[in-house]
């Protein structure tokens, strides 16, 4: 593992760090409107990639993203699996030969290198469980409840490779969304098929959206389980607070550190200074500094204009620093 992507799991003045959870708005110019209701071009994309990275680096995040600017996280996870087509899948799937996302992040570590932005990237791959919830199924193979295993461990198989490109193209901080898991779903069978994706990235993380609070301690269960743990759960903030008796100790017995979500993403407006300070303040308060590994918006920002994502993560630097200069004047 390199130095510098190593040091990003270390703790330093700064901390928490500011990355994103993934996504930002498909926009080719920084006045036009998210492009969302068909592929973009391949210029396109190049020209979305770009905007995205130098907004990051002019905000002064730490831990870029390349935007996920292609399509829905299903659909550019889909493009190059062979058995689906769009998201139906219509074959057996296998092994993927090639990569968009990887040489989506090639190409925004190029436009970040070439703007003297040298933060480090993380890569972003959409898990096995969501896949197989949001994938049309045409085949027999997959088409009945007890074939979910099936799908979703052939899934995890496809998805691995991705994995393993990325790590070794020098992506090391490599998150998995995974946006179904709630109750109903099956968490044992989804971390298992996680644990082979694992296998091949050196610094796993995991998203999980929306209210994780009656599956948050399974899944610091199912993590102490695995063979090659996530190191960080990026979730929403204001539901971890109401994890019932969650407590530091949790997270540190299960190795796994936070990724804050703190701004909400579904409004273009942004959460006054004060207010974003004050939840990042409450949480390193309760769960220790060594555990918040991150702040980050709630969720994705693909559905938002390009002038609401550069305030929100604007916002969220903002509160940050607010927050480690009065940790350093409180000499704490
Ligand atoms: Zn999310």
């Amino acid at each position: 593992m390199s130095s510098s992507e190593t040091s990003y799991l270390q703790l330093s003045d700064i901390v928490p760090w500011v990355t994103t959870t993934g996504s930002f708005p498909p926009v080719v110019d920084a006045d036009s409107e998210p492009i969302l209701d068909r592929p973009l071009t391949e210029e396109e994309v190049r020209k979305a990639i770009a905007l995205v990275v130098v907004e990051q680096g002019r905000a002064g995040v730490d831990i870029l993203v390349c935007g996920q600017v292609r399509g829905t996280i299903t659909a550019i996870q889909a493009y190059d699996i062979p058995g689906y087509d769009g998201i139906r899948i219509v074959d057996r799937l296998g092994i993927p030969e090639k990569s968009r996302p990887l040489q989506d992040l090639e190409y925004a570590r190029s436009v970040a290198l070439e703007n003297g932005i040298t933060k480090p990237f993380k890569a972003h791959i959409t898990g096995p469980s969501t896949m197989a919830h949001l994938s049309a199924i045409e085949v027999p193979e997959y088409s009945s409840d007890s074939d979910l295993r099936r799908l979703v461990l052939d899934l995890a198989h496809s998805l691995a490779p991705q994995a393993e490109r990325f790590a070794n193209a020098g992506f090391e901080i490599i998150q998995i969304d995974e946006p179904v898991l709630r109750p109903g779903v099956n968490l044992a069978l989804a971390f298992e098929a996680l644990d082979i994706i694992n296998a091949y990235i050196p610094v796993p993380l995991i998203h999980v959206c929306r209210n994780i609070e009656p599956i948050f301690m399974e899944l610091l269960s199912l993590n102490r389980k695995m063979k090659n743990p996530f190191q960080v759960m990026c979730v929403e903030g204001k539901h971890l607070m109401r994890v019932p008796g969650l407590r530091a100790r949790d997270l540190e017995d299960a190795g796994v550190k936070i990724g804050f979500g703190c701004l909400d993403v579904s409004k273009e407006s942004v959460e006054p200074l004060f207010q974003v300070e004050r939840d990042i303040r409450i949480a390193l308060q309760r769960f220790g500094i060594d555990n918040i590994w991150a702040v980050t918006p709630e969720c994705g920002l693909r559905r938002r204009s390009l002038s609401a994502t550069r305030a929100k993560i604007l916002r969220l630097v903002e509160a940050r620093n607010a927050v480690a200069q009065r940790r350093q004047l409180a000499g704490t």
